[in-house]
């Protein structure tokens, strides 16, 4: 058939988790955790599966769930939600970010898009059939230029797709960001879409997300992943919070694409999630003693560390070392050191000539870390 989607492949991420499992590499490419999750929470799934409902959840999401959930907003950034008509649980924060993509952006409407950017955005959008404008962003510290940003809005532009802490750059938006976005579309007539997957694994003070910001989060959807904050990327369970106009039209695609998400696995979470909420506090502390441990391990290789704010993933430069393209780089790494990493080039429609960066996902053991940069640091 003719693609609709004539420039997508397989993820980088299939891709490389695949290379390094076929060549027995340390894979610090795709971002997941190679620790188990806590045990609790998986006698509570266990549990849930062997006595608990095992038919559709309700299309929203189980009442429990998104109670804790709204707590669990209130309590971190004092936004009161209404669990009943402003959150929706999706099957992972892909799937809120795809309906909500097909909820709102009509054929011919643009979206703007900090480039690099996470993959599965610009496909969504070319499946809705809008268009995407990206506003780049440049290292080392990888901030927008609020007043090129506003030179991109149009007639035409429907969303903002924004993403902090930010995937792959570990960049994180300050309070100011936030309000100069809000001023350059305030008069106007579009939304924003908050990928806050990584709102609890950052390293400042400042717990920065749309929902603390009164205005803003008024105009968008905000997104979070259980996979990050509980360490569990293979249950996809995520939600989308949004004043109760926009998560109606939300629930609209939801209904359509999955109807509802894994009935036991909300049942554990919200029960994990009721009786430790004070567990997502700590993921700060845990991911920066991991960035630090990397990063002090990294200090006598070639590689240039970039600076990281959030996430668990961390850039690195290897200009001193080489100057192929990063797509070969990380092949040749895997081959020659073992170790996968993700070239940053994919994540961006143009990308800068001559940058030379590549990802390492830190959610390891703290001994992988130390061994993949003692072979990273052989080069
Ligand atoms: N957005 C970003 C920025 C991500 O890094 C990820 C996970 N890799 C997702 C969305 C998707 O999250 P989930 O696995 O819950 O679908
Ligand atoms: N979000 C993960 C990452 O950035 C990958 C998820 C996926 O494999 N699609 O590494």
């Amino acid at each position: 058939p003719s693609s609709k989607l004539p420039q997508v492949g397989t993820t980088i991420f299939t891709r490389m988790s695949a290379l390094a499992a076929e060549k027995g590499a340390l894979n610090l490419s795709q971002g997941f955790p190679d620790f188990a999750p806590d045990q609790r929470l998986l006698q509570r799934a266990a549990d849930a599966v062997l006595h608990g409902n095992n038919q559709y959840a309700p299309m929203t999401g189980l009442p429990a769930l998104r109670g804790a959930i709204a707590a669990l907003i209130e309590r971190h950034y004092q936004r009161e939600v209404d669990a009943a008509s402003e959150i929706t649980v999706t099957s992972g924060a892909s799937e809120a970010i795809f309906d909500a993509i097909a909820a709102l952006v009509r054929p011919g409407d643009e979206v703007v898009l900090f480039d690099p950017a996470y993959d599965l955005y610009e496909p969504a959008v070319t499946l809705a059939g809008g268009q995407c404008q990206r506003l780049v962003l440049t290292a080392p510290d990888f901030r927008p230029d609020w007043q090129a940003f506003e030179a991109l809005l149009s007639e035409k532009t429907r969303l903002v797709l924004i993403n902090s802490p930010h995937n792959p750059t570990g960049s994180c938006w300050q309070s100011a960001d936030l309000d100069a976005l809000w001023q350059a579309i305030a008069s106007r007539d579009i939304y924003v879409l908050s990928d806050e997957v990584y709102e609890f694994i950052h390293f400042g003070q400042e717990a920065l997300s749309v929902h603390s910001h009164s205005e803003l989060r008024e105009r968008s959807l905000v997104v979070s992943s259980f996979g990050k904050s509980f360490h569990l990327t293979g249950w996809k369970l995520g939600y989308a919070v949004a004043p109760a106009a926009i998560s109606a039209e939300l629930r609209k695609v939801h209904q359509f694409v999955t109807f509802c998400t894994v009935n036991p696995l909300q049942q554990a979470i919200a029960g994990h999630l009721t009786a430790l909420p004070e567990e997502t506090f700590a993921l700060g502390p845990f991911y920066r003693q991991k960035r630090d441990v990397l990063r002090a391990a990294l200090t006598k290789s070639r590689f240039k560390l970039l600076p990281c704010e959030g996430t668990y993933f961390q850039l690195l430069d290897y200009s001193a070392i080489s100057d192929e393209d990063d797509v070969s780089f990380c092949e040749r790494l895997v081959d020659e050191v073992g170790v996968a990493a993700i070239p940053v080039s994919v994540f961006y429609q143009n990308p800068p000539k001559g940058q030379r960066l590549i990802r390492l996902c830190f959610a390891k053991e703290e001994a992988t870390l130390i061994e993949a940069a003692q072979r990273l640091s052989q080069l």
